[in-house]
């Protein structure tokens, strides 16, 4: 399983405009509130020990929210509806007030690698949602304040009445291969040793596979012929769908872009086998399973 995918929950889209509805399930005592904090998720637990998602009942963290602090329907479960609540405006929720002792808030990477994997993917939609909202105050078209509307999927402008959507931006992620090898690359910025699947975003008027092919052509010189589409993952930092492809290189020629990438080389289909399997190689190191890079590097290594 591709780490934010999986997110078991009814969605209830058709619910969110009766306010009524989402009213009464916001205080439901079979309903859960999961606090969130400066983009922070709550989790139960402190913060050496074992921790889960910081689901709780309604009542227990509201008075930490400002009166317009987003509050987002994330969606059914079963009986039980789940909400995000911003709750931004606490100075130290984790250490005073009525959260204290309970648990603590953990930059959202860090608790990827510590849940279960459809609590992941719940707590990555609440991210990305309460971070649209914190985003998105003021109308993109006149500038003025947008009020929350749809249980949380919708802003609307108190002045012009444009309606605004949550984002989510299309990113390709894409192994060229040729032969036994796959293209990485070194962003200037990775940590040393750190080598990845090249990235970028979909452009107005252009399709996933023309994406895939300028990405490669653009950053790394090298020239692809036949795309295909492996897996796409929700990546929340801030609102991204990564969309991971493979690309036939028509040779091994590389000419790196020295603005975009610091190096680019071909790994061997043994030498990813040997990454993947957490073997130590000399100065290389691939990202960990939380990344779709990850998963695309072992597709092509276990081929
Ligand atoms: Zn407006």
């Amino acid at each position: 399983m591709i780490p934010f995918s999986g997110n078991p929950l009814d969605r209830v889209s058709e619910k969110r405009p009766d306010k009524e509805w989402v009213e009464a399930r916001r205080k439901d005592p079979t309903s859960f509130v999961l606090p969130m904090w400066r983009l922070q998720p709550f989790l139960l637990g402190n913060e050496k020990g074992p921790v889960e998602a910081g689901f709780l009942k309604p009542g227990l963290c509201e008075t930490l929210a400002a009166p317009d602090a987003p509050s987002v329907l994330l969606g059914v479960e079963g009986e039980h509806a789940l909400f995000a609540l911003d709750i931004s405006a606490a100075q130290d929720p984790a250490s005073e007030g009525p959260l204290a002792g309970l648990g603590h808030f953990r930059d959202m990477r860090a608790a990827a690698a510590l849940l279960p994997a459809k609590d992941v993917a719940i707590l990555g939609q609440a991210k990305a949602m309460i971070d649209w909202h914190q985003r998105h105050g003021f109308c993109a078209r006149c500038g003025a304040p947008t009020a929350l509307a749809d249980a949380g999927y919708k802003r609307v402008c108190g002045a012009c009445n444009t309606e605004h959507f949550p984002r989510t931006d299309p990113v390709v992620i894409m192994l060229a291969t040729h032969g036994d090898a796959c293209l990485v690359g070194r962003g200037k910025h990775f940590p040393r040793g750190m080598y990845s699947a090249l990235a970028g975003f979909i452009e107005p008027g252009e399709t996933i596979e023309e994406a895939v092919r300028r990405e490669l052509r653009e950053e790394a010189g090298v020239i692809a012929g036949r795309v295909t589409y492996h897996a796409t993952q929700p990546w929340p930092f801030p609102s991204s769908l990564m969309i991971g492809c493979f690309a036939e290189a028509k040779s091994r020629d590389i000419k790196v872009d020295e603005s975009e990438l610091a190096e680019a080389i071909w790994l061997e289909r043994s030498t990813a086998r040997a990454l993947i399997n957490g073997e130590r190689v000399e100065g290389l190191w691939v990202p960990p399973a939380i990344a779709i890079a990850h998963h695309l590097i072992k597709a092509f290594a276990e081929t």
